[in-house]
């Protein structure tokens, strides 16, 4: 679903607003200011339209620098986003905080709406006028505590999102787990849906009516229900000709963009093929969790083995996060250690780690290993937060560029840090002056 993000300095009243919005009591609402929280998603409806709320209060409010992290992780929230209610307190007007959001915000281009909160009374409405100055179009009064205009507002809201937001069919829906199993012809994929699935095939079409051919089976593994997707393909007996590649490819993508976790399957039988390099790459850059399966591991033999420990550390080096799974699909060898693998790759791929703790981590990084001085200038990194999971993507502040060497270093001690078995992971630098 679009995702609509509220944004604000701290005690203007978002929480209440994000609870009054959810109409429940899930999110917290904290009137202490300084609270560390981190941003929070919820699955939001009005008037039969589904959408993502991120409720933005993770900032560390030290009273210094605490201007410029509002305006940072606001500007986070507002990139992932497809439009914004900034809120403000309505009785107080707008501050200099506030106009410093504003300014971000003009530079975005998403449509924006302004909440002005704490109007609890007919009386207080013209308080808002003023609000006008600020260039954003009409000023929504609200009263979060009471409910009163948060309809309105959500009308509006709802107006200015996009349809079908771009995040379509990656919305976490609550199902089963969506499994991509994916490999070059005669790895066995066929062999080991049947064995996983065994006598109990339960087959799901995707949309009645549309294209007969993806079709999906749920399929349960170690008592949890799992939906792999796209298995009409694989089960299709006619091995495609050469040349084929191409649509085999294409096939897989498509599996993977429904996917949240791929299995990518090789054969240890043969030697491992650009093919096989090429679908763990894919898989790599769809930013789903990954699981290596390696299958026919009844063939094995010592001679094979050595070989095999080097070609995956000649070839599969990028992928060298992903969990390692042995199996036999004739034997059903280990079928049983797939659903743990999938289950931490899927934990970590949604893994977030708390804002201070991130910036504890890096704090104590960086002096221990300091950025090296080029040119008598040392970037520094003021600040870091993760803007968001399913892969967990980060987001460094810094004065200057970092060196592409360094921000590897970062990279692989985050992993090291904090497990990210299973899961890519991205590290976006944004350079301040
Ligand atoms: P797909 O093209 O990836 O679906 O591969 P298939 O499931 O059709 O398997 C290709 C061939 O490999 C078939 O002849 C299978 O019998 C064989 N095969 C699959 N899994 C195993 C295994 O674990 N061990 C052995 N020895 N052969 C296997």
């Amino acid at each position: 679903p679009p995702v609509l993000a509220i944004i604000g300095r701290p005690n203007v009243g978002k929480s209440t607003l994000v609870n009054r919005i959810i109409r429940s009591r899930q999110a917290v609402v904290e009137d202490v200011p300084g609270v560390t929280r981190d941003r929070v998603s919820y699955l939001g409806e009005w008037n039969g339209k589904d959408f993502t709320l991120v409720d933005t209060g993770g900032w560390e409010a030290d009273a210094k620098g605490m201007q410029k992290r509002v305006a940072e992780q606001a500007e986070i929230a507002v990139d992932e986003a497809d439009a914004v209610v900034l809120v403000l307190d309505g009785l107080v007007g707008a501050t200099a905080v506030d106009e410093a959001v504003v300014k971000m915000l003009r530079r975005k281009k998403k449509p924006v709406l302004l909440a002005a909160n704490k109007v609890d009374s007919a009386a207080q409405m013209t308080e808002v006028y003023p609000l006008w100055n600020l260039g954003l179009g009409e000023p929504y009064p609200v009263s979060a505590l009471h409910g009163s205009g948060t309809g309105d507002l959500l009308d509006a809201a709802l107006q200015a999102m996009p349809e079908t937001a771009q995040y379509g069919g990656l919305t976490p829906t609550g199902g089963p787990r969506r499994v991509a199993l994916v490999g070059r012809p005669n790895v066995g994929k066929s062999s080991l849906l049947n064995k996983l699935a065994g006598s109990d095939r339960v087959v799901v079409d995707e949309v009645a009516g549309t294209t007969r051919d993806p079709v999906d089976e749920l399929i349960t593994l170690g008592e949890e229900q799992w939906r792999f997707v796209d298995t009409a393909g694989i089960r299709r007996r006619t091995h495609m000709a050469s040349g084929s590649e191409y649509y085999a490819m294409l096939r897989t993508q498509r599996a993977l963009d429904k996917a949240e976790v791929a299995v990518v399957l090789l054969a240890v039988d043969e030697p491992l093929s650009e093919q096989d390099v090429r679908l763990v790459q894919m898989a790599v850059d769809s930013g789903r969790a990954v699981v290596l399966a390696y299958n026919k591991w009844d063939l094995m033999d010592g001679e094979r083995r050595y070989y095999l420990e080097r070609e995956i550390e000649r070839d599969l080096g990028h992928a060298s996060w992903a969990p390692r799974v042995n199996v036999s699909a004739r034997t059903g060898w280990h079928k049983d250690k797939l659903a743990p693998a999938l289950r931490t790759s899927l934990a970590n791929w949604e893994q977030r780690i708390p804002t201070g703790r991130l910036n504890a981590f890096l704090g104590e990084l960086v002096a221990a290993h300091p950025h090296p001085v080029r040119s008598g200038k040392q970037p520094r990194i003021l600040f870091a937060t993760q803007p968001s999971t399913r892969p967990p993507k980060f987001v460094l502040f810094t004065t200057a560029f970092l060196e592409p060497g360094y921000r590897r270093f970062i990279t692989r001690r985050l992993r090291e840090t904090f497990d990210f078995t299973g899961t890519p992971i991205e590290v976006q630098m944004r350079v301040r002056e």
